[in-house]
Parts: C-alpha cells; sequence; structure tokens
C-alpha cells in the first residue's frame, strides 16, 4: 500500500483558556492518514477542532501529544533544520483572500516571497516561476504588476493558491477556502482545485462548515465534534449512509445534498450550542445533544469502531446499517 502523505496517532492539541483558570482541549486524541492526491474532507461546526488540526498539520501549532508522520519521517525525529525544509511541503490557504497578501506588495512579489524565504533560487528564475504559477491557476501574467485591492476576492484566492505552488506541495490544507467567496465563484475555484490534483498529485485537508462543499471535492470525510473524529469515511458513504447521529443532524441541516433515504424520515434538528471544549461532556461528547442517548452514552466513551470497509464511527448504538428508528421526542421535528 502506498505510504501517506502525513500519518497522525492519537494527536491531542490543548491550550490554556482565556482566563488561565482551565485547559481547552481543542483536539483530544483523533488518528487518520492522508492519502497521496487524495482530498481529505473535515467538517464540523465552530469549536469543533478542525482548523487546529489543520494547523498542527502544517507546523503553525505544536500539538500536545500524539505522533505525527510526514511521509517515511517522524516528525519528532527530526531536527529543527530538517523540518524547516520538510514543512514547506505542508502549505495552507486561509478562509480570508487578504490573509496572505500584503497590501503594500505587488502580487508578484507577493508570489516570489515564499520562495524568497525558501532560498536556493535566483530573481529571475523566482519571477519566472512566479509568472508561470499565476497562469497555471488561470490568471494573466499582466495581473503580477497589480496590488490586491484591484483583483476581486476569487482573483486573490487564486493568487494565494498560485503562492504555494512553487514549493512543490504533497498537502494543501484549505481552510475554509471558498466561504468567504459569491457562491458564484466558490465552482470556480473548487473546479481549480480539482484540475491541480489531477494535474500535480497533490493532496488536500479541505476544511469546512459547510456539508455540500466538502462532499464536492473530498474522497474521504471525517466529522469532528468538541475535538474528537466522531465518524470518517468515503464521501459516499458518508452522505448516502451516515452512521452518526451527529452526521444525521449535519446533513438534515443541508437542503443538499440530503441523502436519499433520509428525505422520507422524520428530520432531526440539534438543540443547543456545541458545550465548552474546556469542559467537554463525560462519555459520548455529543450525548448532550444526541436523541438516540441511553444512559451509559453519558459514562461511557465510544469506541472507535471500523464498521463498514474504510469506514469508522464512534457511536455505542450505530450499526452498519446506520442508526435505529430515530425516537419521537421534543427534539425530533417532523418534516
Ligand atoms: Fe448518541 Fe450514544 Fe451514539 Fe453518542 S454513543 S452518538 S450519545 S447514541
Amino acid at each position: 500500500m502506498t505510504r501517506p502523505v502525513v500519518s497522525v496517532r492519537d494527536l491531542v492539541v490543548r491550550f490554556p483558556s482565556l482566563d488561565g483558570s482551565s485547559e481547552v482541549r481543542a483536539v483530544d486524541g483523533v488518528s487518520f492518514d492522508i492519502r497521496p492526491g487524495e482530498t481529505f474532507g473535515v467538517i464540523g461546526e465552530s469549536g469543533s477542532g478542525k482548523s487546529t488540526v489543520g494547523r498542527t498539520l502544517v507546523g503553525l501549532l505544536a500539538p500536545t501529544s500524539g505522533t505525527m508522520a510526514f511521509g517515511d519521517r517522524d516528525r519528532a525525529a527530526m531536527t529543527r533544520a530538517e523540518w524547516r525544509t520538510e514543512r514547506r511541503h505542508y502549505q495552507m490557504i486561509f478562509q480570508d483572500p487578504n490573509a496572505a497578501l500584503n497590501p503594500r506588495m505587488t502580487i508578484l512579489d507577493s508570489l516570489t516571497e515564499p520562495m524568497r524565504i525558501a532560498g536556493g533560487r535566483s530573481k529571475a528564475d523566482m519571477q519566472d516561476t512566479a509568472l508561470a504559477a499565476l497562469e497555471k491557476v488561470g490568471l494573466r501574467r499582466d495581473m503580477a504588476q497589480r496590488y490586491p485591492h484591484e483583483l476581486s476576492g476569487g482573483q486573490k484566492q487564486r493568487v494565494n493558491i498560485a503562492r504555494v505552488l512553487p514549493l512543490s506541495p504533497r498537502l494543501i490544507v484549505c481552510d475554509e477556502v471558498v466561504a468567504a467567496l459569491d457562491v458564484s465563484i466558490r465552482g470556480e475555484i473548487l473546479n481549480l482545485f480539482k484540475e491541480l490534483q489531477d494535474d500535480l498529485g497533490v493532496a488536500y485537508a479541505f476544511i469546512a462548515h459547510d456539508i455540500s462543499v466538502v462532499a464536492q471535492i473530498s474522497d474521504r470525510i471525517a466529522v469532528t465534534y468538541l475535538g474528537q473524529f466522531v465518524e470518517l469515511g468515503p464521501t459516499e458513504g458518508i452522505i448516502d449512509d451516515p452512521l452518526h447521529p451527529y452526521t444525521v443532524a449535519l446533513l438534515s441541516a443541508e437542503p443538499q445534498p440530503l441523502p436519499t433515504h433520509l428525505r422520507h424520515r422524520r428530520r432531526m434538528t440539534l438543540e443547543g450550542d456545541i458545550p465548552s471544549p474546556a469542559n467537554p461532556p463525560s462519555g459520548c461528547r455529543f450525548h448532550t445533544r444526541c436523541p438516540w442517548a441511553t444512559p451509559d452514552c453519558a459514562s461511557l466513551e465510544p469506541e472507535w469502531r471500523e464498521l463498514k470497509p474504510d469506514h469508522r464511527v464512534a457511536c455505542h448504538h450505530a450499526t452498519e446499517k446506520g442508526m435505529p428508528p430515530l425516537p419521537v421526542r421534543e427534539s425530533v421535528s417532523s418534516d
């Protein structure tokens, strides 16, 4: 089997809370591989830890514990210099198209900046490479002389993609990269990501709160809740046959894509806010909002079980056919 681009085991990332009185368990024991050339989608509500996973993958945050291997190298075994060289191949693009663009720098300078930092190239080579990258993302070469304020949001996001291409990325973490764009532009940018992946074989970790966006581009999807993965499987399996109640709730909230078998059933609406990651519920963390919860769910943490090939779930009551019929309660609304 091909070696994963990145292998993560029991990743834990904790921060002190704002008042310093407790610890926020932003990520609490997640394990996954990202395979070469695949798009690994990560979805969840705000505060689920999905962005923290992404930032840790590219070295912007340090793990509290757990292991991360990049190709055949264990992160913990690399020297600082080795990691500095290795991490160039793991890049991140953010939601705000302006985040990585200095308003006082031309697009050409913004494009050559990452190459300048990496070192080892002549000025002429960096400029040629930058212009070629600009064309690769569908922008004209003459745009290199413009400033960010002269570009639309979609064009700026294309520049952000072009910035990371010369670094020969093996993995690009895309954190809500289309959330700030007009709906009409989103499809174009998603198509660009797909074209570049076909061409370059790069893998993506595609992070978003919008399951319909993630489903359009991902090969597999991980569903996050309060710092943990609750379900991970092939996109088709997650969308058409979700196994975890939280995934069912996320899909119920989406007009598209709605699994066919859910369209004729009661829809599930989530009540209440996501609990605080500083003080997560005991047992299954979803039990405070789950219509299927039983007394065991509040005391026993569910195992991470592979119920179908390549499809895992953390729920005491999930079966390979999904969940039993939803009990009629106040938290359930009819279509
Ligand atoms: Fe719901 Fe229990 Fe499954 Fe958690 S373990 S998702 S509370 S049924």
